[in-house]
């Protein structure tokens, strides 16, 4: 069954847009087969448990950039500062703060996204679009020269109501034409929506993803 990661990888690189990156989520399968991607190019993996990231990270080839996807608790950050290349789910000011804090630490500027919850499920998490507009209203991120913030992240509703994933996304897409005109106008750097996953991607980039997060449909199904 896991012949296939090189050939799956292929596959959905040959769907992708030129300007869309591919995030290849790696989380929960083993370090051989984030080198088996590797060895095809592949270079931007995903995680979202930071002592498995740390692990990996440990181990595997440095010019790897590794996005963290998942919720990030604030007493975690610590770990990977000196690293990541790209934190997707900031989901609090909060958070915020500390990220900026670790950088500065190790003399670095993290670029970051900012999670939107635009999703169904009370479960899932990131900012209502009023808390990020309080969030950019505030100002504070301004002043914070250990994060860059890149742009928009999202996860749409788990369901099979393609209509649905379609509005959330759309509403994600507009929302970031929004905020780039309000606050990133000359902001080039600010320029990243990402949304799509495994079953959600094509609909993804019919609603301007131009950064997609792909795990079972490359590494198989986690266990
Ligand atoms: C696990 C995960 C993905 C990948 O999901 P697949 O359905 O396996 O493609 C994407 N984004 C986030 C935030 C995830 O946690």
């Amino acid at each position: 069954m896991d012949v296939e990661i090189e050939e799956r990888l292929k596959e959905v690189l040959a769907t992708l847009p030129e300007d869309v990156e591919l995030v290849a989520v790696s989380k929960f399968h083993p370090e051989e087969d984030i080198l088996r991607a590797y060895c095809q190019g592949q270079r931007v993996f995903g995680e979202s448990r930071e002592q498995e990231l740390s692990r990996k990270q440990a181990v595997l080839p440095k010019d790897i950039r590794w996005h963290f996807i998942g919720h990030l608790q604030t007493n975690k950050v610590k770990y990977i500062a000196p690293y990541i290349s790209l934190i997707e789910a900031v989901d609090s000011l909060k958070l915020l703060r500390e990220i900026n804090r670790q950088a500065l630490k190790c003399d670095r500027r993290i670029d970051v996204l900012l999670e939107l919850h635009l999703a169904s499920e009370e479960t899932k998490s990131g900012l209502t679009l009023d808390e990020c507009r309080a969030l950019l209203d505030g100002g504070e991120w301004k002043e914070m020269e250990g994060v860059r913030i890149c742009g928009l992240m999202m996860m749409a509703s788990l369901t099979d109501d393609k209509e649905q994933i379609r509005r959330e996304m759309t509403s994600a897409a507009d929302f970031f034409d929004e905020v780039k005109a309000r606050y990133f106008a000359d902001a080039e750097y600010f320029n990243r929506r990402s949304w799509g996953m495994s079953d959600d991607y094509e609909i993804a980039l019919q609603c301007k993803s131009n950064m997609v997060r792909i795990g079972t449909k490359i590494f198989g199904t986690r266990q």
